[in-house]
């Protein structure tokens, strides 16, 4: 259905008045349209793209109120104010209020007070809830973080396979489901599972070209981590993934002594600890987080500049949404990633030994081996993940393989050698080898354990003194990447697979990358920091207004960014309004936020 040019006018309209921006981005401008004319919509974009306004414009253009349905009950609070400090009425429901709070938005909905109502999926399981909604006026459904009906997805909510219901009991009523989650399966199983077959799909490029994408090899994890932090992001918020609950408690502790704010997040802590410590990242600048998953979704801080990951993350898709956390705001940010032998081996235990079916343990293994292709790639990182959503894409410039091209090598030899090492092992089957002890064998080394099997007296002892220690590490952490060894059990036992017999016979070459001989620095970082952009005069201006900003953001009990974004202060700092009219002109300055601080701005700059 192609809309009448005059009603396209209201929604740009919003966007310059209520949001204060000039132009829509990307496809905005048609999802928006197609939901205000009344059409189902599944969008799919990269995290930072700007899902928001494409439902949030149609419920203020439509009339009735938007329901959005969202799993981050701990976010509707911070969600719901920054809407209000746009000037937007929108109030949510979940477990977190007690009766009174929640009578008093239930009262507001049915009063048509409300612009956005923003509900937990399991509100939608109780027959009150439904009452309420028939007895209001609805303007759209929107469904955010729409991949948590994916049952395989790292994410998923049972709850979220009862929405398809909404359209079976309003069918009229527009539905608009977000994503930021893109492979095509579960693009799919979303559509499927949430009635959206029918509906229009927008898929934007998931490309973020402000993040560089690194992958290291780990060898001290931690020390690489402070080493990063210290020279590339002093003073910047950021989060760290680990895998364990532990490693993150030991991680955070670890910056804190070593003078950089950091606090954990994970799954373990009470539920008061969790809700403070996201409360001061969202709130406090400069701080770090060190998360397991459990952390990041929906967190829409757009000055974090950088995630790191201290474990191999256990697929490319869960991987891309964390690091797209980083840089919303659209200025340089880096993910940064270290990875090693023991990462590989761990996972591939963890998922020999896991519950679950064959096929869901063969699913867990395809999502390995692409991430696993992703770390030791010799091409470009962002070509490589663009390509695993779909996309086509060449070198981007900013990418460590960018920066500095690894060089690859012939393994096919020393490839051999472990591959006979292994295979001489493994017709002792009772015992136990792990990585270490192949290592020992090929360097012809006399442990306590080798000469206990007299192991000594195999051909491949000593065959490897060529290589050192840490390059046949890597060369087993390849192969195993590669497909051509695998672990079994739970004690990391290498074991051959179908392709090594190949490579024994000479059938197949092996290339491998060049492991850097120190941790490598991509050669061209990124020149300046935000704040090393400005000039020298508009360096003190722009300070001036974080410090009003951090003033205001503490009276009113939000986070700084809800009040302004550093981008407009930026602005604001270099073109120096003198009067209302001209501060309206900027980006991110709408109706309401002029009318309620643009005087104390215009004070601020000639102070
Ligand atoms: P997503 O939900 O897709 O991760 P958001 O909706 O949070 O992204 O938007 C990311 C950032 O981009 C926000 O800070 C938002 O204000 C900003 N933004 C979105 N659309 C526009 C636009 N048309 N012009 C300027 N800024 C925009
Ligand atoms: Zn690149």
């Amino acid at each position: 259905m192609t809309l009448p040019e005059t009603d396209t006018k209201p929604a740009l309209d919003t966007l310059r008045r209520v949001f204060g921006y000039d132009a829509f981005r990307g496809n905005q401008q048609d999802i928006i349209e197609h939901v205000v004319a009344g059409g189902d919509a599944l969008v799919l974009m990269p995290t930072g793209g700007g899902k928001s306004l494409c439902y949030q414009i149609p419920a203020l253009v439509r009339p009735g109120v938007g329901v959005v349905v969202s799993p981050l009950i701990a976010l509707m609070q911070d969600q719901v104010d920054a809407l209000k400090a746009l000037g937007v009425r929108a109030g949510f429901l979940n477990s977190t209020q007690d009766f009174g709070q929640r009578h008093e938005v239930e009262e507001a909905f049915l009063a048509g007070e409300l612009d956005l109502l923003y509900l937990a999926p399991e509100r939608l399981k109780v027959e009150s809830t439904l009452r309420l909604l028939d007895r209001g006026r609805i303007s759209l459904f929107a469904i955010d973080e729409a991949h948590c009906v994916a049952q395989w997805g790292h994410d998923f909510r049972p709850d979220y396979l009862e929405l398809s219901r909404l359209h079976e009991r309003w069918p009229t009523v527009p539905r608009i489901a977000l994503t930021a989650t893109a492979t095509h399966a579960t693009r799919k199983e979303i559509a499927h599972r949430l009635n959206l077959d029918e509906a229009r799909h927008f898929v934007a490029s998931f490309d973020r070209p402000n993040i560089q994408y690194r992958i290291v090899a780990k060898n001290r994890p931690e020390q690489q981590l402070l080493e990063l932090l210290r020279t590339e992001h002093k003073g910047d918020a950021g989060i760290v993934y680990c895998l364990s609950r532990a490693s993150t408690e030991r991680t955070a502790q670890f910056l804190t002594e070593n003078g950089i704010e950091a606090i954990p997040y994970h799954a373990g802590l009470d539920s008061r600890t969790r809700a403070t410590n996201q409360s001061r990242f969202l709130r406090e600048e400069g701080l770090v987080v060190v998360a397991t998953i459990a952390f990041g979704m929906g967190i829409d801080k757009p000055d974090v500049r950088f995630v790191a990951h201290l474990d191999l993350p256990k697929s490319v898709e869960g991987y891309y949404q964390e690091t797209g956390r980083a840089g919303r705001d659209g200025l340089p940010s880096t993910a940064w990633l270290a990875y090693g032998l023991q990462d590989v081996v761990q996972q591939r235990k963890m998922i020999a030994t896991s519950e679950g079916d064959d096929a869901h343990r063969r699913r867990l293994g395809v999502h390995l081996d692409a991430m696993l292709a992703l770390c030791e790639t010799v091409v470009c990182r962002r070509a490589q993940l663009l390509n695993y959503f779909g996309e086509e894409a060449t070198a981007c410039g900013n990418c460590d393989t960018c920066l500095t091209p690894p060089e690859s090598w012939d393994g096919t030899i020393a490839a051999q050698k472990v591959l006979s090492t292994v295979y001489r092992l493994d017709r002792e089957r009772r015992q136990k080898f792990g990585v270490g002890h192949v290592v020992d064998i090929l360097l012809g080394r006399q442990t306590a354990k080798i000469q206990q099997f007299q192991h000594d007296t195999l051909t491949v002892f000593g065959v490897g003194t060529d290589i050192a220690e840490p390059v046949w590490r890597g060369v087993i952490r390849q192969l195993l990447a590669q497909g051509l060894l695998s672990v079994e059990g739970d004690h990391g036992t290498l074991i051959l697979t179908e392709a090594s017999a190949d490579v024994l016979s000479r059938k197949r070459e092996v290339r491998l990358r060049e492991e850097p001989k120190r941790a490598a620095k991509p050669t061209k970082t990124r020149t300046t920091t935000p704040q090393q952009e400005l000039s020298p005069e508009t360096k003190p201006i722009f300070e001036k207004l974080r410090t009003w900003r951090a003033t205001t953001a503490k009276d009113q009990g939000v986070p700084a960014y809800v009040i302004f974004h550093d981008a407009t202060l930026r602005q604001i700092a270099t073109e120096l309004p003198t009067t209302l009219a001209e501060l309206g002109t900027i980006n991110g300055v709408g109706e309401n936020k002029l009318a309620k601080y643009g005087q104390q701005i215009l004070d601020t700059l000639s102070s």
